[in-house]
């Protein structure tokens, strides 16, 4: 069912970390909106900033070093930078779970699988223990494990299965928003695979809001309605799932099209973006893309550019589509 009412609303968020070796910038005004019941992929490289933008939807930038410096978190229409700490608390976990990167070692391994997931219930609902087992026992043949195997301890599953379980205790509470951090990276493709037509079959089952933080292409297509590709803690390209892999804008989200095997076209080579991510604590001048921009021109290191609807809900910064500079390009060309 199509419900676009909205859950989750950032406006121009800035959170950097102060280090002796300097300013880091890891969020540079990130806007970002997710709807009820839509599913968002945050995708990047390493170091784009994407974990920072999620820890400050948590409110779990630590600080110090790392200070929300500017900007807004709207969910459910309420500024979760105005909540107190006991406040937030009560939506952490409840209402907004996340799941981490690495998975394998957020569970306690002295612990049985269903204390851990019962736990959860019982710090955020008022249930007897008896019930919070009976919810742990039901949470986790939602992720298919048989409850037979509440009893058991983490070291007894497998990776897949321990992934599962990591996922039911981040559902326990039915969150409305469950941000999952690269929550397939660590497993192999078939258990992936399995992990992630899950995700797609609770997202049905449950209506719960994902933001799915990857640097995988592939698994976007799998399970995702939206997309913003992140570079240099900006989002410089963001769109529905058509627009971003068929109407491609951005010249870095062309580049990380360009990074992946693709079937259907016979390359000898992929072409990879050149060069690095740019430093955090040393951002380039202008486009902070320029250095490594295929269609770069002067201009480029100069101004930085503002986003452009280059169609309905399709945003991009890039100067070549704005109307004061885009006469100075000759277009997107194809890379050599
Ligand atoms: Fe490339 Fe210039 Fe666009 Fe930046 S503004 S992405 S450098 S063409």
């Amino acid at each position: 069912m199509e419900n676009k009412e909205k859950l989750l609303k950032i406006e121009n968020l800035h959170i950097n970390f102060i280090t002796v070796d300097g300013t880091v910038k890891a969020v540079n005004g990130v806007d970002l909106e997710l709807n009820k019941g839509e599913t968002l992929g945050l995708v990047g490289e390493t170091g784009a900033g994407k974990t920072t933008t999620a820890l400050g939807i948590m409110r779990l930038v630590p600080n110090p070093p790392g200070k929300i410096l500017d900007g807004d978190i709207q969910f459910e229409g309420q500024s979760l930078l105005k909540l107190s700490e006991e406040e937030m608390r009560r939506i952490r976990g409840n209402k907004v779970s996340m799941i981490f990167q690495d998975p394998m070692t957020s569970l306690n391994p002295v612990e049985t699988v269903g204390d851990q997931i019962a736990e959860v219930i019982s710090i955020h609902q008022d249930v007897t223990n008896e019930e919070a087992k009976k919810k742990a026992a039901e949470m986790l043949e939602l992720v298919g494990i048989p409850a037979a195997r509440l009893n058991e301890y983490p070291h007894q599953f497998s990776g897949g299965m321990k992934q599962r379980v990591v996922i039911a205790i981040a559902l326990a509470c039915n969150p409305q928003l469950l941000i999952a951090d690269e929550p397939t990276t660590a497993l192999d493709v078939t258990i992936q695979a399995q992990v992630l037509e899950m995700m797609n079959k609770l997202k049905r089952d449950l209506g719960t809001s994902m933001l799915l933080i990857t640097h995988d292409l592939g698994v976007v297509a799998q399970v995702c309605d939206k997309v913003a590709i992140m570079y240099g803690g900006e989002i410089v390209e963001a769109g529905s799932l058509e627009d971003i892999f068929e109407n491609t804008k951005h010249p870095y989200t062309m580049g990380l099209f360009g990074s992946i095997p693709n079937m259907e076209d016979d390359v000898d080579r992929l072409s990879p973006i050149k060069g690095l991510m740019p430093d955090p604590t040393n951002l380039p001048s202008g486009c902070k893309f320029h250095p490594r921009c295929p269609y770069a021109k002067p201009i480029c290191q100069e101004k930085i550019p503002t986003k452009t609807e280059v169609s309905p809900g399709h945003k991009t910064i890039c100067l070549m589509y704005e109307e004061a500079t885009k006469s100075l390009f000759d277009g997107p060309k194809e890379e050599k």
